[in-house]
C-alpha cells in the first residue's frame, strides 16, 4: 500500500484579488479535499493544506475551472505578484492591479507540461526527434527562463504609497507606484530585496531592495523580464543558499546591475521620483471607495480562515460570498478585505458579519492586529519552532503589560517565523522572532514601521520566560520615554537597545 501522502497547494492570486465565485470554490475544495481551513499567505495567495495525493489532480482542475492556477505559485520562477490591495484608491488601484496581472501572465512559465499533467492537456510526444525540430526545445519552450529556469524563486511586488503593506523592499524586484495629480504616471523600481537566511551562516542575510530609477507603466514588463534574465544568467547555481537575486546584486554591485539592465533593455531608467510610505500595516474596518462602494477589512489571525469558538469565520465568509457582488482581497499582512461592497448590500453583509462573529479586530490589542506569523509547525517541513500556533499565546501574555503602560492601541509590528527562511518577513518586524528549535527563538528589534529598515538581533536562542522578561521592560520604557509619534522600532534604536541596520550586509555585524 502506498503511504497516504498529503500536499500543500498554493494558488496564484495576482494582487490577492479574487471573485466571490473563486472564494466559494476555494472554500469548497478546502472542505472536501483539504484540512478544512484556508490559509491566506503573506504573498496574498491561497494555500490549501492536507490535500491527499490522489485528490491533487481533481483539486487542481477545479481551481483551474474558476480561472485560478497553481502554476508558478512555487518553484524557481516568478511567484505570485503582490500588489497593495487598497480599493479605496479605486481608480489607481484598478490600474495598478491590472499591471500585477500583466506581470503574472507575462512571466509565467510557458511549458505545456503543467496542462498535460494536471489538466489533461494533450501530451506532446516528440518521439525520437530532437525537441528543437518540434519547435519545443530550450528557448522555444521557455523564451525567458531557458531550459533550466532560475537558480531560485523570484518575487515581485507593487506598492501604492503611502501604503507599503506589501513590503516592497523585501521583494527581488519591487515597483513603487508614482501618482501625479491623482493619475498613475509610472513606477520607481527597486531591486535586490529578500528575507531568507540560514542560521549560523553569516554569508546569508536579509536584505532590502534599493531604488534604481523610474519607468513608465508600459515599461514594467520589459524591466521585469530583463531583470529576471540577468538573475537567470548570473545567479549562483552552485550553492543554493546563495542563489537568491540579492546575493547576485551584492556580489557584482548595484552599478553593474543597472548597467547590465540598461544594456539589455536598450534604454535607460529615468531618475526615481519622490514618494513617501507611512506604514506596512493594514487599515481595518469600513472604508469607502471613490466609486461609492464599500470595503471591510477583517483581521484574520495568522491568515487562517477557520471556524472557532469565538468566530465562525469560514462559515460567515461563505455566506457573505453567496450574496457579495464585489471581490475578496487578500492582504500581504494575512488579512482579508471584503472589497467593493455595493451600497445596497452593505447592511446585509454587516449583519452576516455580526451573526458569525467576524470583526475588524478592534476588540484586540493593536499588537495582535499588527502581527504576522508563518505556518511553521506542524505543517511546514522546514519549521524548527512554532509560529502560527504560538504567537497569539505570546501576545496574550504581553497583553497585561501593554494595557498597564497604555500601549493597548499602539501599533507595533510583531512577526514570528518557525525558521529563518523568512516567509513572514520577520526581518521587517519592529519586534520579531525566528525559530531555532522547539520553544526557542532569536529575538530581533528595530525594523522600520514602514518596512524601510531591517531589524537587528537582540537576544539569541531564548524561550518564553526570557522573551517576556526581556520585552516587558522595553515596552514600559517605550511607553514612558517615547517622543511624540515615535514608533517602537525607532525608539529601540534611539535608546541604544540595538544599532540601526543600514544594509543587509551589516545584519550580523
Ligand atoms: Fe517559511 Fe520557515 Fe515558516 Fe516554513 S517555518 S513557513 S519555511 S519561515
Amino acid at each position: 500500500l502506498e503511504p497516504s501522502y498529503q500536499f500543500m497547494l498554493r494558488v496564484v492570486t495576482p494582487g490577492g484579488v479574487s471573485t466571490p465565485e473563486q472564494w466559494l470554490e476555494i472554500d469548497k475544495l478546502a472542505q472536501k479535499y483539504g484540512s478544512g481551513s484556508i490559509r491566506l499567505t503573506t504573498r496574498q495567495a491561497f494555500q490549501l493544506h492536507g490535500v491527499l495525493k490522489w485528490n491533487l489532480k481533481q483539486t487542481i482542475r477545479q481551481i483551474n475551472d474558476v480561472m485560478l492556477t497553481t502554476l508558478a505559485a512555487c518553484g524557481d520562477v516568478n511567484r505570485n505578484v503582490m500588489c497593495t490591495p487598497n480599493p479605496e484608491q479605486s481608480e489607481v488601484h484598478a490600474e495598478v492591479h491590472r499591471w500585477s496581472e500583466q506581470l503574472t501572465k507575462h512571466l509565467a512559465p510557458k511549458t505545456p507540461a503543467y496542462h498535460e499533467i494536471w489538466l489533461d492537456g494533450e501530451k506532446v510526444d516528440t518521439g525520437d526527434k530532437p525537441k528543437a525540430e518540434m519547435g519545443l526545445a530550450g528557448n522555444a519552450v521557455e523564451p525567458m527562463y531557458g531550459p533550466v529556469y532560475l537558480p531560485r524563486k523570484f518575487k515581485i511586488g507593487i506598492a501604492v504609497p503611502p501604503s507599503n503593506d506589501i513590503d516592497v523592499y523585501s521583494q527581488d524586484l519591487g515597483y513603487i507606484a508614482i501618482m501625479e495629480k491623482g493619475k498613475l504616471v509610472g513606477f520607481n523600481v527597486t531591486v535586490g530585496g529578500g528575507m531568507g537566511m540560514t542560521h549560523g551562516d553569516n554569508n546569508t542575510y536579509p536584505q532590502l531592495g534599493k531604488v534604481i530609477g523610474f519607468c513608465t507603466p508600459e515599461q514594467i514588463l520589459d524591466v521585469a523580464e530583463k531583470t529576471i534574465t540577468i538573475q537567470r544568467d548570473y545567479g549562483n547555481r552552485s550553492v543554493r543558499k546563495y542563489a537568491r537575486f540579492k546575493y547576485t546584486i551584492d556580489r557584482h554591485g548595484l552599478d553593474w546591475f543597472v548597467e547590465e539592465l540598461h544594456e539589455r533593455l536598450g534604454w535607460q531608467l529615468a531618475p526615481s521620483r519622490p514618494f513617501h510610505f507611512e506604514s506596512n500595516g493594514d487599515r481595518y474596518g469600513w472604508s469607502k471607495n471613490k466609486n461609492g462602494k464599500w470595503n471591510f477589512a477583517i483581521y484574520v489571525n495568522s491568515g487562517r480562515i477557520i471556524d472557532t469558538d469565538e468566530s465562525k469565520l469560514m462559515t460567515g465568509l461563505r455566506e457573505i460570498a453567496k450574496i457579495h457582488t464585489g471581490d475578496f482581497r487578500l492582504t500581504a499582512n494575512q488579512n482579508l478585505i471584503i472589497g467593493n461592497v455595493a451600497a445596497p448590500k452593505k447592511k446585509k453583509i454587516a449583519e452576516l458579519m455580526a451573526q458569525y462573529g467576524i470583526t475588524d479586530g478592534s476588540e484586540l490589542v493593536a499588537l495582535r492586529r499588527s502581527s504576522i506569523s508563518c505556518v511553521a509547525l506542524p505543517t511546514c517541513g522546514l519549521a524548527m519552532a512554532e509560529a502560527e500556533r504560538y504567537l497569539p499565546t505570546l501576545i496574550e501574555k504581553l497583553e497585561p503589560v501593554l494595557t498597564e503602560v497604555g500601549l493597548r492601541d499602539e501599533e507595533i509590528n510583531i512577526r514570528m517565523t518557525g525558521c529563518p527562511n523568512g516567509c513572514g518577513r520577520p526581518a521587517l518586524g519592529e519586534v520579531s522572532f525566528i525559530g531555532k528549535s522547539p520553544g526557542k527563538y532569536n529575538m530581533y528589534l528595530g525594523a522600520g514601521f514602514s518596512g524601510d529598515r531591517l531589524s537587528k538581533l537582540y537576544r539569541e536562542n531564548i524561550g518564553e520566560t526570557e522573551i517576556l522578561d526581556t520585552l516587558r521592560p522595553i515596552l514600559s520604557h517605550y511607553a514612558s520615554d517615547r517622543e511624540h509619534g515615535e514608533h517602537f522600532g525607532d525608539f529601540v534604536i534611539r535608546s541604544g537597545y540595538v544599532k540601526a541596520v543600514a544594509d543587509g550586509t551589516d545584519f550580523h555585524s
